[in-house]
């Protein structure tokens, strides 16, 4: 039997647009694209979306249901040709929607003004760890200075607040959790803890190293002063912290001891313009074939049937790749 669906479906006043835009990444973390994972030149895929393309598709979204927030992920984003300008064009269409972007950061110090400048609102960092030896370890082709540095060039550019996104990780950060609140409140970020979904990559990984988000906050409160709960914010639950003297805001998202799927309003569309409809789904719609042969009928049914099915209760961790689909 499937789940039932909310009474209010959580799209009904807007929709979270989560886009893709390349599967490549330059970090080769070990739990979400190993130096394992195949080339995204291989298996003769079709040809990614364009610019212009990605654009039009966010414009069909727009047509079905209003976006409220606009999300650039990948893989890595700042590798794709153009990001500048995919933003400038995504915020000329979509003036009123909130657009950030996640990032590794291993690129970000020279790109954060222009991002900024080119309509970029929001950017979040994904930083696990302050070790480099253990930087090293879970992420071997990147270099951490190259992120601190990109976080540093974002504060400056003014992304206020940044936000750096931890995947909790036993034997990479579980033991030193304050030093990553510390250095975000250094920086007047927020800090987000994630827990590490049994996907692709991070499912052999997960037995041994996923941490919850209460066993995380509970370490937390032994080594820093709590000021107190601060509810939640879109999936992060969140609390006020102190650390060097600072109130600091840090997170805690729960994928997987608090899934929040009847409150998910998310949208996916990959770098090949397959739309997802649920990350925990399994493969997702083409909908760039219709784009491309100007069947908007199409992509219309195909987005309406995803979001009739927002808020339904997801029982399986799909195959699916997380750097494919950005989270
Ligand atoms: N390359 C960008 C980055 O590193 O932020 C964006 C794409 S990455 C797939 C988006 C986020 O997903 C990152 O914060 C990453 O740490 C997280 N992530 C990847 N695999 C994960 C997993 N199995 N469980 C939880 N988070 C994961």
């Amino acid at each position: 039997m499937r789940a039932a669906l909310p009474a209010v479906s959580p799209v009904a006043s807007g929709i979270y647009l989560r886009l893709s835009v390349t599967s490549a990444c330059d970090l080769r973390c070990a739990y979400c694209r190993p130096g394992s994972a195949p080339s995204d030149r291989s298996g003769g895929a079709p040809r990614p979306a364009s610019n212009d393309e990605l654009v039009a598709l966010v414009g069909e979204v727009a047509r079905v249901r209003p976006i409220r927030k606009i999300r650039l992920t990948g893989g890595e984003p700042l590798l794709r040709r153009g990001i500048v300008d995919l933003v400038r064009e995504l915020r000329r269409l979509a003036p009123r929607a909130t657009i950030g972007m996640t990032t590794n950061g291993q690129r970000l110090a020279p790109l954060a003004a222009a991002l900024r400048a080119a309509g970029l609102d929001a950017l979040n960092v994904s930083l696990d760890t302050l070790d480099e030896r253990r930087f090293g370890r879970l992420s071997p082709a990147g270099a951490l200075d190259a992120t601190l540095a990109g976080i540093d060039a974002a504060v400056a550019a003014g992304f206020e607040p940044l936000k750096i996104n931890t995947v909790l990780l036993r034997s990479i950060n579980g033991d030193r959790l304050e030093s990553l609140v510390e250095y975000a409140a250094a920086r007047d970020a927020e800090i987000r803890f994630i827990e590490l979904m049994p996907i692709g990559a991070g499912a052999p990984l997960y037995p041994r190293e996923f941490l919850s988000a209460a066993d995380a906050l509970a370490r937390l409160r032994e080594r820093l002063p709590y000021d107190g709960p601060l509810g939640a914010r879109g999936t992060a639950v969140r609390h006020a912290m102190r650390a060097d003297g600072r109130r600091v805001v840090v997170g805690f998202i729960s994928p997987v001891s608090h899934p929040f799927c009847d409150g998910c309003d998310r949208l996916r569309i990959d770098a090949r313009g397959r739309l997802v409809a649920c990350l925990r789904g399994e493969e997702g719609v083409d909908l760039l074939a219709p784009l491309r042969r100007g069947d908007r009928a199409a992509i219309a049914g195909a987005l309406a049937a995803a979001c009739a099915g927002k808020g339904r209760a997801a029982t399986d961790w799909p195959t699916r790749t997380m750097y494919g689909i950005g989270g």
